[in-house]
């Protein structure tokens, strides 16, 4: 039996459940959220402010819809999904404006706050800071925000999830962001009849990366899979939050050991078949982490029904934490690790893969992927073009040049709302 370091207690997994205690055995203990250098993320934040993914990488964003839509169903659960979404996505822009509907009583409504959230049927809540750091460049004026952040966590039911990538995967994934997404209006209004002000930015129309402010909020640590591993079901859940001017009392970041297992673990980086996530740390931005190679997942995502596996494959959403920690407190291994109920995967068209097995792409898999913004996209293309027409610039290149950026202006006017994408996972 391993020595334990410390225990975290949290509250049960549903409402009214009993509270859970999670040993963390010493050897995985590290430091509570995650290794941080405030000046450089203040630098980074100054300098090169984050911008989310459908901008920087819109072309490949793009492609992988093109990608996804030659698959029927994939096409209409994306089509479907938009349609559901988008008056979500607009009911939560409306609510920074929204004023309180009865008058405050000055007390501290923390408690009242998470209770209400725990009953709509969030499995984790904090409250911390809203650091602005963490601010998409283009959504930066887009929101009133409050100061203080209500971090918010929602499951992914269980069945679906085990049979990843898959059809009904991908309808749970994109189901589980409308759900809570309405879940966070309703905890929105139940805050106005407190007396304060909350807006809501969910169903995929997030302000920045939610994960540091998660992570901030004791909620969980994340994983070397990218995903936030939280308490109840690891990476199975989706995330979403509001900011209010309520009083409340700001939760702690907390060690959970992941930051360790993870190191230990490597199921995800040892299964992922695009070969994306790292085994090593690096520092990003001021945060020490696994680092997801965006240019080697995307494809695989956008092939084979979103892929997912990382996900699949993690014993911490398959048991939850305190189950894979007492497992490793009493034997020092990683439950589950090396069976096929854990590892085991389908790809569509290409079979089953146990572990130690990886499917293998041909040779344009990941190349065929464009790169960069369209305009940037673009510009590469019509380079190509010309490069291979011996540096001949012709009226007909310039002109197919100009109608295509033409377009693309007048899609960036048109499509504002930024919808749904994997982009809190790439960060
Ligand atoms: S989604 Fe698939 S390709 Fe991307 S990191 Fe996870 S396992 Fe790898
Ligand atoms: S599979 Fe293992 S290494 Fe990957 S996120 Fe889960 S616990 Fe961490």
């Amino acid at each position: 039996m391993l020595k334990i370091g410390h225990e975290v207690v949290r509250p049960g997994k549903h409402y009214q459940d009993a509270e859970v205690t999670i040993p963390i055995p010493e050897e995985l203990e590290t430091v509570p959220g995650v290794p941080l250098n405030q000046r450089e993320i203040d630098w980074y934040a100054r300098e090169y402010p984050l911008e989310s993914m459908n901008v920087t990488e819109r072309a490949s964003r793009d492609w992988a819809n093109t990608q996804r839509d030659q698959h029927i169903e994939m096409r209409e659960i994306r089509k479907e999904h938009e349609k559901l979404n988008r008056p979500l996505i607009m009911a939560c822009r409306a609510t920074g404006e929204m004023e309180p509907t009865a008058e405050p009583t000055g007390e501290d409504v923390t408690e009242q706050i998470k209770n209400k959230a725990r009953e709509l049927g969030f499995v984790e809540v904090g409250i911390t800071n809203f650091d602005h750091r963490y601010d998409y460049k283009s959504k930066k004026d887009q929101f009133t925000m409050y100061p203080h952040f209500v971090a918010l966590v929602y499951e992914q039911d269980f069945e679906p999830t085990q049979t990843i990538p898959s059809v009904d995967a991908e309808i749970v994934h994109s189901s589980t962001y409308r759900t809570e997404g309405a879940a966070a209006l309703e905890l929105g209004n139940f805050i106005r009849t407190l007396g304060y002000h909350a807006q809501v930015s969910g169903s995929g129309d997030s302000t920045g990366p939610y994960k540091p402010l998660h992570v901030a909020a004791g909620v969980g640590q994340q994983g070397a899979c990218g995903y936030l591993l939280t308490p109840h079901v690891g990476s199975r859940c989706r995330l979403v939050g509001l900011t209010t001017d309520a009083i409340v009392t700001y939760d702690q970041p907390v060690d959970y050991g992941i930051h360790a297992l993870c190191q230990v673990c490597q199921v995800c980086v040892n299964r992922c078949p695009g070969r994306a996530l790292m085994r090593d740390k690096i520092w990003w931005r001021g945060v020490e982490k696994n680092k997801l190679y965006f240019k080697r997942c995307r494809p695989v995502m956008a092939r084979y029904l979103g892929c997912g596996i990382c996900m699949k494959v993690c014993p911490v959403q398959k048991y939850g934490l305190k189950n894979v920690m007492e497992h490793y407190a009493a034997t020092g291994q990683v439950l589950g690790k090396g069976t096929h109920d854990l590892e085991g995967y389908t790809l569509e068209g290409k079979g089953y893969f146990g572990p130690g097995e990886l499917p293998v792409f041909e040779s344009n898999f990941f190349s065929a992927m464009p790169h960069g913004t369209e305009f940037e996209n673009t510009f590469e293309q019509f380079k190509a073009k010309a490069q291979a027409a011996g540096g001949e610039i012709t009226d007909e290149l310039l002109q197919d040049f100009k109608r295509q950026m033409a377009g693309h202006l007048s899609n960036q006017t048109t499509d504002q709302l930024q919808m749904m994408d994997q982009d809190a996972d790439y960060i």
